[in-house]
């Protein structure tokens, strides 16, 4: 079994306690994680303060180049993080091996990058110049979720890094284990001690006293909505990118191509376990072809393999934790006393080999004849299961999509231009995709509006958190 300890200037840190981390196929414990606190954190934070005068006076190219090494080793462990985050977060191996993890890689390259580009911007007048200067925040507080626990992870830590601050990491509870070979590949990749520190630990007891650290500068959190503003109510005057939770409207006109959006529909709910925060989790379907598409997309889900996240076929893995699966199975229930129609999947446990048989899976679920009002359309349920919704027209639909507390994405599918025009600038979401499927390029802006966060991820979007502006007018 493996043994995690934190990772903290530099140095492997025990804990007076240790929790198990159990792999959610089998049950199987995986490792024994040291449990920190608030002594651990201020350690950590200690060590990134000290490192960060070195680290930001760092030259930008040199940055550059040791980020890039850490993408590197990352590109040259992909089997190995893969194959640890299927078994400790229970994302499938076809997902990790060959989109995820290598992706993660893409981050560290992609942030070397443009660390070499925070150029400021001028402003002359006749009597003045105006001109910016980009400087790093500080020490960075990144706290990330359990689903896709490596790459969000490296959302956040490959521009923290590489714009010049030192950062403490704080990964969940539930999937500790790839969180601390990004602290090993760091110092591999010869970041200075310090810089990255990774400290585990639960929420309250790791989480709060990190949030709270008055020489934290800057707050990168990835996780539920409730979680984030607790943290903003607790944390006092730092800066914020709060990436929340969402319940995102897939919808489709009757004039969009069939086939691609049932695709694409399919894949944006049960992808990742379902367990994804762009999950199109509300299927928005124009009257007029609703039955079709219920049908068609309730025979695909009913095929859908369920199984151990270390098999190569298997396309929905299990729950993160039992807890979890309680969760969803409580939102199963609810869809069919709120009078939901059970299309496919529901309760009974999946047909399973013995050595899964404690796992926590459930069965693709679909609902049909779903009304927006309902808590299974309006509450995140995070798991395998979609929401059929008609609507009667362009009107209707936007009406639909907006009405609901979260903002975090959005997909329309029409083959009328002017209405996708029209449609994804109505729509109160921080993306939108038109006929596609949620494609991540770097340079876009990543994140939510209403309830699903404050602040954007990526290109130059990521300087809001991470680089603070400041503003040099002098008088010629
Ligand atoms: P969570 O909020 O329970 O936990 C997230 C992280 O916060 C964990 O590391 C946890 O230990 C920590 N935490 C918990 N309480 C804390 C506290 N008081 N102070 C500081 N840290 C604390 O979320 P989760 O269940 O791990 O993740 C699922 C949620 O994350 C879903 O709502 C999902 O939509 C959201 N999510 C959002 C995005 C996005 O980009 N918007 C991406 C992935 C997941």
């Amino acid at each position: 079994m493996l043994q995690i300890e934190h990772i903290i200037n530099g140095q492997k840190v025990t804990s007076e306690t240790y929790f198990e981390s159990v792999n959610p196929s089998t049950q199987e414990v995986i490792a024994r994680v040291a449990s920190g606190g608030k002594k651990e954190m201020d350690m950590a934070v200690a060590a990134a303060k000290a490192a960060f005068p070195a680290w930001s006076n760092t030259p930008a190219a040199e940055r550059a180049r040791l980020v890039r090494k850490f993408g590197d080793l990352i590109a040259q462990n992909v089997s190995k993080i893969s194959e640890w985050e299927s078994r400790d977060a229970g994302q499938v191996i076809a997902q990790t091996k060959k989109v995820l993890i290598p992706r993660a890689a893409d981050n560290f390259y992609f942030f070397a990058e443009m660390c070499t580009h925070t150029d400021g911007h001028t402003y002359p007048t006749p009597t003045h110049l105006n001109y910016t200067l980009y400087h790093p925040v500080g020490v960075c507080a990144l706290i990330s979720p359990w689903n896709v626990p490596f790459m969000t992870a490296t959302w956040k830590v490959a521009p923290c890094l590489a714009f010049g601050n030192t950062a403490v990491l704080k990964m969940s509870e539930f999937s500790p284990i790839t969180a601390n070979l990004l602290g090993e590949l760091a110092l591999e990749a010869g970041i200075p001690a310090g810089v990255l520190n990774v400290v585990h630990g639960f929420g309250a007891a790791a989480g709060e006293p990190l949030c709270q650290n008055p020489d934290v500068a800057a707050i990168s959190f990835t996780g539920s909505t409730a979680t984030g503003t607790r943290i903003v109510q607790g944390a006092g005057l730092k800066k914020f990118s709060m990436e929340l939770g969402g319940k995102s409207p897939f919808v489709v006109f009757e004039d969009a191509d069939f086939e691609r959006a049932l695709d694409a529909a399919i894949f944006m709910i049960f992808s990742n376990n379902g367990e994804r925060c762009t999950a199109g989790s509300r299927i928005l379907i124009q009257r007029s072809i609703y039955d079709r598409f219920a049908q068609a997309f309730s025979a695909r889900a009913a095929k859908i393999k369920v199984g151990d996240a270390m098999d190569e076929s298997t396309v929905v893995g299990p729950m993160i934790s039992q807890d979890h699966l309680n969760k969803v199975r409580y939102y199963i229930r609810l869809g069919v006393d709120e009078g939901a129609s059970l299309l496919t999947g529901g309760l009974d446990a999946p047909e399973l080999p013995e050595h899964l048989t404690k796992g926590n899976f459930v069965r693709p679920t679909v609902f049909g004849n779903v009304n927006n009002k309902m808590r299974i359309a309006q509450e995140e349920i995070f798991g395998p299961v979609a929401c059929l919704i008609s609507f009667e027209d362009e009107a209707d639909a936007v009406a639909i999509a907006n009405d609901i507390a979260y903002g975090l994405s959005s997909y329309v599918w029409t083959e009328n231009l002017g209405r996708a025009h029209r449609v994804a600038a109505q729509i109160e979401a921080g993306m939108c995709f038109v006929n596609s499927q949620n494609v991540r390029d770097l340079r876009q802006p990543f994140g939510g509006t209403k309830s699903s966060g404050t602040g954007r991820e990526g290109g130059t979007w990521s300087f809001e958190v991470f680089l603070e502006p400041k503003n040099v007018c002098v008088s010629m």
